[in-house]
């Protein structure tokens, strides 16, 4: 039995699932969602309905001849009806707090945090998968679902460029559990040298320490298949990192942007590699993690003789949806690995991973520049003006395949309900280095089998996996399917940024307001941006009335619904961000000193996920709309400093 077959036509990225006929007609992005207005809400019944009725039959028809263990009279009698009246009132009240306070992220007017409507096919299929309980810790506790799982896992090693022969990938709870089940990975490849040098010293003969802390990836499992074959794999496990801790920083450090997700600093204190080996790398300008630092830090622990154990990149970082250079910082792994310097690369693409679909054309092939602007223009977001991405942010995704693994979450850019993080490994004999088989759950002969024995998490929900299945199956992973969504989604970000440009200035009560984007031209979809009275040169005032401004656009003070549009913000500050945001606050007039002196910017944060504001006819007057709605809140905001300042003085 295979529990991850599918015929072979189907196996490019680009194939859609279709079974074989022609070319199936194109997807539609209105047809994908339920709809800010529950537009599909006939569809989505009848769906939902549909699979309840199912389910009910589904348990009925289960060896038919067993008899009904409730019965007719069991039903009438007091305390079964007052039993179903309280489950009524239970589940009255849980609907009655959601539809006070849930988040409305399926509207265009959040522009808040990473989420936004979900995929219709993805709701309905872990909904109705819920009613079936699997759990996809081992195959016989989740018999269809797992196997979708580890489908799904193939797809992220398509999208992402690896070799699927020697690839493999799984759906984790979040990115968080997948940067953990990353920094697990590596500390235990980076250590098994040393075990092999304690268990077999004959395979590793003339290596000092240093030598063996800095053998490339490809070599250490090379050295992992050779013990298995002599038979001293266990041994030297066993004195690996697995067996003898983190050792205390001798695996040296990791070295990850200032702008990592906070995951990496729980990973490096859970894993027991400690925050003292947590080196952060300025980000430049554009938030990119700065190259000139990166090798800086590189040349000293080459001097130092510190090793390197893992280094991360971030694609789509979490504030500003930065996308790091990684075909440079490919290019430097390389050559520090010829000066003896070699590390394991993680890329950290919880964010952004899915936005290499854009990139994919209809074979999986990933598209020279040209080409790829050209299909964005089809699809009506590069014609209209706004030329993204940058060639840097292409050859970043292009560049993905070269890392050893990579962080990539369905339930944000995948468009899935949570909970659906991944994680993809380059080559699959890694997972010899953290493999477990616990015999009362596991006959512990096959890893596809015994899903649990390779990953960090145990009993999970097969719900979740079967979500993301469904909306692989539906939604191809390149420009004609997840690329439409990425190209509407981006093309709006990039729309919002040059709306803001537009305005600029715009007076309110009196006064002249300032408004700039944090980038002009953002690598992926978040926005963030500040507003300030023209000519006030204090960082303090100005971080105030952002502060004002975010309290008045947000849920942050508990009000719901009452908000015409929401957004979340964020405060870069010197000790995280170093001196990249001097040029923003620059640009408002504001002199170095201020910086110096209060050291933090408060800034608004848009993530623009949703594909409404794509299509050009739509973009001008949605933005516009945005654009009056703050001047409103400002207007309030001011005359209520004006009030105050008036009483005051
Ligand atoms: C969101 C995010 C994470 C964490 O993912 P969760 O699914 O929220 O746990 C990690 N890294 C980056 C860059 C992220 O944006």
């Amino acid at each position: 039995m295979s529990v991850t077959s599918r015929p072979d036509h189907e196996k490019t990225a680009g194939s859609g699932k279709s079974n074989g006929h022609a070319a199936p007609p194109a997807l539609t992005v209105e047809a994908l969602f339920l709809g800010p207005k529950s537009e599909n809400k006939a569809f989505f019944r009848e769906r939902l309905l549909a699979i309840i009725e199912d389910h009910i039959h589904w348990r009925a028809d289960f060896n038919p001849a067993d008899a009904a263990l409730v019965s007719a009279e069991d039903m009438r009698a007091k305390a079964f009806v007052h039993t179903l009246d309280r489950t009524t009132e239970v589940l009255e009240e849980v609907s009655s707090r959601l539809r006070q306070s849930a988040d409305p992220w399926f509207s265009t007017r959040y522009l808040g945090h990473m989420c936004s409507d979900i995929l219709m096919v993805a709701n309905i299929a872990k909904m109705s998968t819920m009613l079936f309980n699997p759990n996809n810790c081992a195959y016989e506790a989740s018999v269809a679902t797992e196997p979708m799982e580890l489908e799904v896992g193939k797809d992220f090693g398509r999208l992402l460029g690896y070799d699927a022969d020697t690839n493999w990938g799984h759906i984790t709870t979040d990115g968080t559990v997948a940067n953990y089940e990353s920094l697990w990975l590596a500390r235990n490849l980076k250590s098994f040298p040393l075990g092999v040098k304690s268990a077999c010293p004959d395979l590793v003969e003339g290596l000092d320490e240093w030598q063996l802390l800095n053998l490339p990836v490809a070599k250490i499992l090379d050295l992992l298949d050779e013990t298995k074959k002599n038979g001293t794999f266990a041994k030297a496990l066993a004195a690996s990192a697995r067996g003898r801790g983190a050792g205390g920083g001798k695996l040296g450090k990791m070295i990850v942007p200032q702008t990592r997700h906070y995951s990496w600093e729980k990973a490096a204190d859970i894993l027991g590699i400690g925050l003292d080996s947590l080196e952060n790398i300025p980000v430049d300008s554009l938030y990119r993690i700065d190259l000139e630092a990166l090798r800086a830090a590189l040349d000293d622990c080459l001097a130092k003789k510190i090793p390197v154990l893992s280094l991360i990149s971030v694609v789509g970082t979490t504030e500003e949806g930065a996308i790091d250079d990684v075909a440079a910082i490919v290019k430097i792994r390389e050559e520090y690995e010829k000066k003896g310097l070699s590390f394991y690369h993680h890329i950290d693409a919880a964010y952004g991973g899915y936005g290499r679909t854009m990139f994919l054309d209809e074979e999986g092939n990933f598209m020279p520049y040209p080409e790829l602007l050209s299909r964005l223009c089809e699809l009506d977001v590069e014609k209209s003006g706004v030329a993204f991405p940058s060639e840097t942010v292409w050859s970043a995704f292009r560049a993905i395949p070269s890392a050893d693994s990579v962080t990539i979450d369905p339930h944000k850019m995948g468009y899935v309900p949570y909970a659906a993080g991944g994680i993809s490994v380059r080559d699959k004999r890694i997972l010899g280095l953290v493999s477990y088989s616990a015999a009362y759950v596991f006959d512990g002969k096959d890893i596809e089998l015994n899903l649990a024995s390779v990953i960090l998490e145990g009993s999970k929900s097969g719900a979740s996996a079967a979500g993301v299945w469904a909306a692989h199956q539906l939604v191809p992973q390149n420009i004609s399917g997840y690329g439409q969504i990425m190209a509407r989604s981006l093309g709006g970000a990039r729309h919002f940024v040059k709306t803001l440009e537009t305005v600029r200035e715009f007076d309110v009560a009196g006064k002249t307001i300032v408004c700039l984007p944090l980038l002009s031209e953002p690598d992926f979809n978040i926005v963030c941006m500040a507003f300030n009275y023209k000519g006030n040169t204090s960082l303090a005032k100005m971080n105030d009335f952002n502060t004002k401004i975010y309290a008045a656009s947000s849920y942050s003070g508990g009000r719901m619904y009452t908000e015409d549009w929401i957004t979340s913000h964020t405060v870069l500050e010197t000790a995280s961000y170093g001196n990249a945001p001097l040029d923003f606050i620059k640009k408002f007039g504001l002199p170095e000193s201020e910086w110096t002196a209060v050291g933090q910017v408060v800034v608004l944060r848009s993530c623009v996920l949703h594909p409404w504001m794509a299509s050009t006819p739509n973009y001008p007057q949605a933005w516009q709309t945005y654009v009056e709605i703050m001047k409103d809140k400002i207007e309030r905001i001011v005359a209520d400093e004006d009030l105050h300042n008036a009483t005051t003085a």
